[in-house]
């Protein structure tokens, strides 16, 4: 690879739009962040996602070679047509074509991928894979959703047509399950998001048991789940128990994957990953009980928090040219 090559990343999100210019040695060199502008509709949106990809690339092809343009964009998202289906993160856009939209507004090819994945792959070559040497593992970023990503040998697996690895919607729970974005009811997606912990939490407020969530309700009515690990960190044993079921789904969720894929290295990630000392005990014991391919290999089977933070999912855009060359 030339080292004098950079790649310019897109992490289209449902609130913010990250662009960022990005080498092998230096990393990102540089970051444009701009407010995704759903209220004024998805071409408005492709619009200034093109307009900063072709600020960057202006500035910084006058040193260097442009290697590829990656792009994260948030699922279902259909590969390789790069057409949009129905993705909750992003009303409206149903049936968009990214893809030919962005690559005839900007004359060049465009490395899509689903932004789970991409974070995936980040993962793999610059955070966890890395510091433990393996090319294989599963992404779950706990956020308003699950999102889901797997890594084989390097490689991201995404399926026939790009919606591979979607552990978000394992199916877990067969009764009592919480209804899930998709459809179903049971999947890991509402029990172990931030999303799932304040349902959880109202509920047990609405059953009249919980007297410290209640009262946490009435201090903020629009508490989150950072506000009720707080709660669970300080002894609240209705905030605990939300977040032992969060770690039992988990356990319940990895243990099929592990069954499944034998991999070295299971990495979560997301905002509601910061209260892994309060789901993990519980993750841990429903992963044990469950699944003999991670006793079997408990020594060299590695369950952790991720390494990159918020900037995942633009690094692995960034990545995308680099292990996927645009033809
Ligand atoms: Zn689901």
């Amino acid at each position: 690879m030339n080292p004098a090559a950079f790649t310019i990343g897109v992490d289209l999100g449902g609130t913010n739009l990250r662009i960022g210019a990005y080498t092998r040695t230096d990393g990102l060199l540089e970051t444009i962040q701009l407010a995704t502008r759903l209220r004024d509709g998805r071409e408005a949106v492709a619009y200034d996602m093109c307009g900063a990809i072709r600020r960057l690339a202006d500035r910084y092809r006058q040193e260097m070679v442009l290697a590829g343009i990656g792009i994260g964009s948030p699922g279902p998202l259909e590969l390789p047509s790069g057409i949009l289906r129905q993705p909750p993160n992003l009303p409206g856009w149903d049936g968009f074509e990214l893809r030919a939209t962005v690559e005839g507004a900007l004359g060049l090819p465009i490395v899509l991928q689903n932004d789970a994945n991409a974070a995936a792959l980040a993962e793999c070559i610059l955070g966890r894979g890395k510091s433990l040497g393996v090319d294989s593992l599963c992404i779950l970023t706990l956020g308003t959703g699950v999102g889901g990503g797997i890594i084989l040998h390097g490689k991201i697996w995404d399926g026939m047509s790009g919606m591979g690895g979607e552990v978000g919607h394992l199916n877990i729970w067969t009764e009592g399950g919480m209804a899930c974005g998709c459809g179903n009811r049971g999947c890991l997606e509402p029990h172990a998001s931030a999303t799932g912990v304040r349902k959880s939490a109202e509920e047990m407020i609405a059953s009249g048991t919980a007297s410290g969530l209640a009262a946490l309700y009435a201090r903020n009515p629009a508490f989150d789940a950072r506000d009720v690990a707080e709660l669970a960190g300080a002894g609240d044993a209705g905030a605990q128990a939300i977040f032992e079921k969060v770690g039992r789904s988990l356990g319940i969720g990895l243990a099929s994957i592990a069954n499944t894929l034998n991999l070295p290295l299971y990495v979560l990630g997301g905002g509601l990953a910061n209260a892994w000392s309060l789901f993990s005990p519980a993750l841990f014991e429903e992963l044990r009980k469950r699944s003999y391919v991670y006793r079997l290999n408990s020594g060299k089977t590695h369950v952790v928090t991720a390494e990159l933070g918020p900037d995942a999912g633009l690094l692995g855009a960034c990545l995308l040219p680099f292990h996927y060359p645009p033809a």
